[in-house]
């Protein structure tokens, strides 16, 4: 066993977007908390991403907690609990995690640096660390585009255009009430067969079936959370009468929710969001479950940052992720990103799986000090904040 967590440092981040993730009018800048946690066996990196959404058209959706929130989970009740703490295995890991009842938003940053000082320390990746298995010896998860609403159909394609020849594997695109179908007419009628689905963020219910059975003659690869997040009854229906698989986002964020959804028929495809569950464990957690009902899961982003979003790497080379993760090159959405090596595509469309010890990649440290706004720096028995 490597010693005792020495050491926790929190970063708050800011790095302008290119554009807005989901809708004109949101932030254009996006902004995280990174989390290193270092002892004698090394340094572990992860990210709390901040959402960079005001408000969502799912009316039961709650506003998410903004960073000084997250900030104060992490130092008032996360950084104590792990400060000083030892784990030598994923049990252990999850022992620790386990008794804390805190935001997901917040754990996932603490908690995917230990994983990353547990790999580490096991001289293995996290995805190895899972049990993933990689056959190939340059293993490769697939990227795909992720577009949200634009304000005309000619933006739409045009960005689909641009981006298509960086190789993404798949195209999703975000639809709400009354600019649905005719979007994806076009992108079809545009791009011809490429791997298309929709992600309807639960602005639709159960008067819209005509919709959806209009969207199911388009042969879309998956129509994402199409009703409110707790109108699983809603989902059920509609997956009844749709060949096109219902992928579940929003709705399956928690242990009790994706097993009432898998119970009811709510969905054929699960999302895993490292951000939204919090962190490692309970995402296997749920991979496992949808494993056990053969419903395949996809891995999905806030977008994050670099390190945020190669932890996803490594989650999305489990054996039932089984559709094209939502993950890009940092190049995609943000000006500039504060990781080393900058997440890019190693061949058109594909994310290489680090097979480094842990998370397999480093912080810039120039970009660090050039984005952060504020740093505080604990180390046991004393705190030094910056
Ligand atoms: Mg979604």
């Amino acid at each position: 066993m490597a010693g005792p967590v020495e050491r926790i440092t929190l970063t708050h981040l800011q790095i302008p977007l290119k554009e807005p993730h989901q809708s004109p009018g949101e932030t254009a800048i996006k902004e995280a908390i990174l989390v290193t946690v270092e002892s004698q066996g090394g340094l572990g990196l992860g990210e709390c991403s901040l959402s960079t959404a005001s408000s969502g058209p799912s009316q039961d959706r709650k506003p998410p907690p903004g960073p000084d929130a997250i900030w104060n989970e992490l130092t008032d009740r996360l950084v104590p609990a792990v400060l000083g703490q030892s784990f030598d295995s994923i049990e252990a890991l999850q022992v620790l995690f386990s008794n804390l009842t805190v935001a997901p938003s917040a754990r996932v940053g603490i908690e995917t640096a230990c994983w990353d000082l547990l790999g580490q320390l096991r001289h293995a990746s996290l995805a190895e660390l899972m049990g993933a298995s990689l056959k190939e010896s340059n293993p490769c998860v697939e990227s795909g585009l992720c577009l949200g609403l634009y304000p005309t159909v000619v933006e739409l394609l045009k960005v689909i255009e641009t981006h298509l020849v960086e190789g993404f594997r798949r195209v999703k695109i975000d639809i709400e009430p009354g600019r649905d179908v005719e979007l994806v007419h076009a992108v079809r009628q545009h791009f011809g067969e490429i791997p298309l689905m929709v992600d309807a963020r639960g602005a639709y219910s159960s008067a819209d079936i005509e919709v959806f059975r209009a969207l199911d003659d388009l042969d879309l690869l998956m129509i994402e959370q199409p009703m409110a997040p707790a109108d699983l009854a809603g989902s059920a229906a509609l997956q009844e009468v749709i060949a096109t698989p219902v992928g579940l986002d929003e709705s399956a964020r928690t242990r009790t929710q994706v097993e009432a959804a898998l119970r009811c028929g709510a969905g054929r495809a699960v999302c895993l969001k490292l951000q939204c569950v919090g962190g490692y464990g309970p995402a296997l957690e749920l991979h496992e479950l949808c494993r056990r009902s053969d419903v395949p899961c996809w891995v999905g982003t806030m977008p994050e940052f670099g390190i945020g979003q190669a932890h996803g790497i490594h989650l999305a080379a489990l054996g039932n992720c089984r559709y094209p993760t939502d993950l890009g090159p940092s190049a995609r959405w943000f000006v500039d990103d504060y990781a080393a090596p900058s997440l890019e595509m190693a061949s058109p469309g594909h994310l290489r799986i680090p097979s480094r010890p842990g998370l397999g990649f480093q912080l810039n440290h120039a970009k660090v000090r050039r984005y952060q706004v504020r740093q505080a720096e604990f180390k046991e028995r004393n705190s030094v904040v910056g």
